[in-house]
């Protein structure tokens, strides 16, 4: 039961490969028997995009999606509108007394979705506890070490002999929910920020968005992304849209990266609002749509994670998060292994062929046939 998204996203990336192959190309893969003279000019690697398309569809995708803030901020409910599915029927509640020295937990659900048979494993991190307990100095320890914990495995799992096989479950996103009560970030928002930016690609939410009236998100907003610079804390960058994307689409973009941090609304009910029904929340002075655009930005979130952003947050995990820790993993190696007085080389070196004594006094004797008298 997943959203449109993950399918539409298929059939935009087949409309991009369409695009890609000429008319021409197009007909030898239906026909490639009917080729006429010209045709038979082309290869027929217009296709390799086809091929990959095809092979990453039987595969299937997988997505790991941490969210983090302060309990209470709606995170379960977000998540349960952004991927209709109930996440978390077993949660249970802790009461006050229960917090007051609360560890944050890491609890991790996995549900197998499937759109139009394109199948996407997709991996939810929780974090409760998070900044609950009265002391919150250093809540968001456990939150780096688990992703850490994860590069590591995936560090051991790639230099391991079974390469073929691994299962990744490094983060690829952390949506990190923002009080909309306070006048800005809290000096927990700052520091878990900080403790996490270069690790994973951060997506900063203000939660419950619909306490707000508009004037009072556009100053949240302002406000949040003048503290984000202001600390030097390095939240997810939209990539650049490229220059040949049509306008409609730089226009869509220009708007999302416009809107960060999201100002976002979740809500677990469906509602009747002028004759649809639609998730929403019910006030006894209106209705509040989640998927409507004047009402928050819960629909461009949506579209960014699933539709067009999925496969930029997992490059930028792989490429970017991922090859610091790697690097640094290989550093402290290498030191280590110099502390040791070790002159072994972390690579194996294959040692060099020995000449045998054998060869050389033949090549000696040779050597003496040879010589001019
Ligand atoms: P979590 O502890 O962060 O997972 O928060 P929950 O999702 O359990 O939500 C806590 C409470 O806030 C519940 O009563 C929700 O119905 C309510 N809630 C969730 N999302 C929103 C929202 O967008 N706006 C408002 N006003 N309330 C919300």
């Amino acid at each position: 039961v997943l959203p449109a998204a993950v399918m539409d996203s298929i059939i935009i990336q087949e409309r991009l490969v369409e695009r890609l192959l000429s008319p021409r190309t197009q007909a030898q893969r239906s026909h490639p028997a009917k080729l006429k003279d010209h045709e038979k000019q082309y290869v027929g690697f217009a296709t390799l995009p086809n091929q990959v398309h095809r092979k990453s569809v039987k595969k299937g995708f997988d997505f790991t999606l941490m969210v983090a803030g302060e309990s209470g901020l709606g995170k379960s409910t977000l998540v349960n509108s952004l991927f209709l599915t109930d996440l978390y029927k077993d949660r249970k509640l802790l009461n006050a007394e229960e917090r007051i020295n609360q560890t944050v937990e890491i609890v991790k659900h996995t549900v197998d979705i499937e759109e139009k048979g394109v199948k996407l494993k997709l991996t939810i991190v929780d974090t409760p506890g998070f900044g609950d307990a009265v002391n919150n100095t250093e809540c968001w320890k456990p939150i780096t070490d688990y992703i850490d914990q994860q590069f590591e495995q995936y560090f051991r799992d790639e230099s391991g002999l079974n390469r073929k096989n691994i299962q990744d479950n490094r983060v690829h996103c952390c949506l990190y929910f923002i009080s909309p009560f306070g006048h800005g970030l809290r000096p927990v928002d700052v520091e878990f920020m900080k403790a996490l930016h270069e690790k994973v690609n951060i997506v900063p939410l203000i939660a419950k968005a619909d306490c707000l009236i508009p004037s009072e998100i556009r100053k949240l907003k302002e406000r949040i992304r003048e503290e984000i610079d202001k600390f030097g804390i390095k939240v997810y960058q939209f990539p650049e849209c490229d220059s040949d994307e049509d306008e409609e689409f730089k226009q869509q973009d220009r708007e999302l990266k416009e809107s960060a941090p999201f100002a976002v609304i979740g809500s677990n009910t469906v509602v009747e609002a002028k004759g649809q029904r639609v998730r929403g929340r019910l006030y006894p002075w209106g209705i509040v749509e989640v998927e409507n655009q004047a009402h928050c930005d819960f629909v461009k979130l949506r579209n960014m994670l699933i539709r067009t952003h999925m496969h930029d947050l997992k490059d930028v995990t792989c490429d970017v998060h991922y090859e610091n820790y790697r690097a640094q993993c290989i550093q402290q190696m290498t030191s280590k292994l110099t502390q040791d007085n070790r002159i072994e080389s972390p690579i194996p070196i294959l040692p060099l062929p020995t000449p045998d004594t054998e060869t050389e006094k033949l090549i000696k004797m040779k050597d003496e046939e040879v010589r001019p008298l």
